[in-house]
């Protein structure tokens, strides 16, 4: 994944590109209104499925090497891509992260969010603030001219400088007609010999954030990402596209 070189989008591919994000956003938005405790993450499944097919797109995780539900959705110390399922139901004071994709007129979207179930411990609140908060540092850096390491190290310093840790195993992408493309987008600084930044490029930028340790590990089932010490960890991820004008968030939603 990000491996290669990196493709450059015209102004028409990114308005391709804008549509399928604007379905992952009208999905997203649908689901907000939907985390409540009882629902399995199944019936989120399901439904975020069916809203996406009546817009005339793909769900673009679905088969992706066997990845079996439309939206990975992970709860508490799940990190990323974990299963729909029939038998997790949400409960009062969890975490749930979903992470979306489409793919519509050979153009991916991708995008996801952390919500509370009802009340949550506080410490939790302030961690989706300083993961989505951090997100948005990053997309600050989305200039022509500065460097993909400028993202990584805007995101780093915001997370850590709040006490919390980043996942270092996972990383944001490029998107464009894959769903992963060059570059790979690092949350942690990894040194000044990083990609220049060009208007046409389009990148998925999604930090990872945990309470405790950054280190995570992969469950029996293949796909589910969890906290080494089972704490909590939460996701934001946009797909911007860099422009003469500044960062263009395409996957942005409706507040
Ligand atoms: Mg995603
Ligand atoms: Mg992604």
């Amino acid at each position: 994944m990000g491996k290669g070189s990196i493709v450059l989008k015209s102004v028409d591919q990114i308005s391709l590109m804008q549509e399928a994000n604007s379905i992952v956003s009208e999905v997203l938005t649908m689901l907000k209104g939907l985390v409540e405790p009882g629902i399995t993450t199944w019936d989120l499944d399901k439904l975020a499925e069916d809203l996406c097919v009546r817009r005339k797109a793909r769900p673009a995780f679905k088969g992706y090497r066997g990845f079996p539900g439309s939206i990975c959705v992970s709860i508490n110390e799940e990190v990323v891509h974990g299963i729909p399922s029939r038998r997790r139901k949400l409960k009062t004071g969890d975490i749930i992260s979903i992470d979306f994709g489409t793919e519509y007129k050979g153009f991916f979207g991708d995008s996801a969010i952390t919500l509370s179930v009802r009340k949550v411990d506080p410490e939790i609140t302030r961690l989706l603030q300083v993961t989505e908060e951090s997100l948005n540092k990053g997309i600050e850096q989305v200039v022509a001219g500065n460097r993909v390491g400028d993202i990584s190290r805007a995101i780093q310093e915001h997370v850590e400088g709040n006490g919390f840790s980043i996942v270092r195993q996972f990383v944001g992408h490029g998107i464009g007609c894959s769903l992963h493309e060059a570059p790979e987008i690092p949350n942690f600084y990894q040194g000044e010999r990083t990609a220049r930044l060009l208007p046409g490029m389009v990148l998925a930028i999604e930090p990872m954030v945990n309470v405790g340790t950054h280190k995570v590990k992969v469950l029996k089932d293949g796909w589910t990402v969890i906290t080494r010490d089972k704490k909590p960890s939460a996701h934001f991820e946009h797909s911007v596209a860099v422009t003469e004008e500044g960062p263009v968030i395409l996957s942005r939603r409706e507040k």
